[in-house]
């Protein structure tokens, strides 16, 4: 039975174009009953919203865990530099974690996120992953360079998203980036079994290219000065993507992050070998840590399927989808809301698979709806 109907200017429905004079309607059961230009319902008042509606975010990029280390990590340092500060900040207490966590996943739900793919290493996100209105899907993951672990590694993996499962949370092992996994733990990651979807920091800085390309570079450097024995370490002479893709199987979804240093060549290669590539651009975190951006009109050109994701409070000031759409409007004029809000929606729910249920407007999902009016951007509070 419909119980609201909702009209406003612009009708971005993330499937199809957007609509003039749109609307929505609404059951008993916040699920999607029409949408069109003339809906009627005896007894039913029209809603109007100056402005636009959307359907909610999906932050496909994020690491709640970081949450308590906002403000703590130096800007512009380079992909390096960030790495080594996070290892030299002093672990905080279990409490301010926690309420770090839950203010996070509360930020995120008042600037309109309703799906989350939120990468841990730990267990510290339990409790509010559990509490929240947000969807998680966790990404367990893993480090480790030095192959004589690989095993023991994969283990902690799997023990750890069993607890995952033992919560009732969705979670998948993946491989954390081309410079930190050995290639016998990528082997590792990709035999499991139910293991989908697969997301993985890709081409975040030059020296990881570099560092496939030649063996040489900062990236090297940075793990020499760790202790690891980089010797044996399989110099590939192609850029990180097109060394490491064909390690990880390509009949699951695999979301790429930041692809700051891709080039044109890389995606057209990635995509004749892997047919469910999502690209996820963070650009908030990638200003904060390289203070550069993607070329991402070169993915657009190539008609590949993005996404938007925040990274963490570790390399960024707030978690919200909006705001990483206000940077790219700012640094790529060019770019139309509309194609945003398919990355922002759509995109990251078909990622996570969880497109029944969210990502556009259309009959039968929830109606999870963001309201832009002028500038600033609103959740609708349905009950
Ligand atoms: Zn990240």
């Amino acid at each position: 039975m419909v119980q609201r109907i909702l009209k406003t200017d612009i009708l971005y429905t993330s499937a199809g174009r957007p609509i003039e004079n749109g609307m929505l309607a609404i059951d008993e059961h916040d699920r999607i009953v029409s949408v069109g230009t003339s809906l009627r319902e005896e007894g039913v008042a029209i809603e109007y919203f100056k402005g636009a509606l959307c359907p909610g975010f999906v932050n496909t990029h994020c690491h709640l865990e970081l949450s308590h280390l906002v403000g703590q990590v130096t800007k512009e340092t380079g992909l390096n530099g960030f790495i080594q500060e996070l290892q030299k900040l002093r672990a905080a207490k279990e409490i301010e974690i926690q309420e770090a966590i839950k203010e996070a996943d509360r930020k995120m739900s008042s600037s309109g996120i309703v799906a989350v793919g939120d990468i841990s290493n730990g267990n510290s996100t339990f409790e509010t992953k559990q509490q929240s209105s947000i969807q998680y899907h966790t990404f367990v993951e893993l480090f480790g360079f030095d192959k004589s672990q690989a095993d023991s590694i994969l283990e902690r993996g799997k023990q750890l998203k069993t607890q995952y499962a033992n919560h009732q949370l969705a979670a998948s092992i993946i491989p954390h980036s081309p410079y930190s996994v050995s290639r016998e733990l990528f082997e590792l990651i990709s035999q499991q079994q139910n293991n989908t979807p697969l997301s993985i920091h890709n081409q975040e800085t030059e020296a990881e290219n570099e560092m496939y390309q030649t063996g040489k570079g900062k990236m090297i450097e940075m793990l020499q000065s760790f202790g690891l024995d980089t010797s044996t370490f399989e110099v590939r002479g192609k850029t990180s993507l097109l060394s490491y893709l064909s390690l990880l199987p390509s009949d699951s979804p695999l979301l790429l992050v930041h692809n700051t240093f891709t080039s044109k060549e890389d995606i057209e290669v990635a995509e004749s070998i892997h047919n469910q590539l999502f690209w996820c651009f963070c650009p908030k975190a990638n200003l904060y840590i390289e203070n550069r951006l993607p070329n991402i009109l070169q993915f657009i050109e190539a008609g590949v399927k993005c996404t938007l994701g925040t990274d963490s409070l570790a390399s960024n000031d707030s978690l919200s989808i909006w705001e990483e759409i206000a940077t790219i409007q700012e640094h790529y004029p060019d770019i139309v809301l509309e194609t945003l809000l398919e990355w922002a929606t759509i995109n990251g729910a078909q990622f996570l698979g969880i497109e029944k249920d969210y990502g556009s407007f259309e009959v039968g999902k929830r109606a999870a709806v963001n309201w832009i009016n002028g500038g600033g951007l609103t959740p609708l509070v349905l009950k």
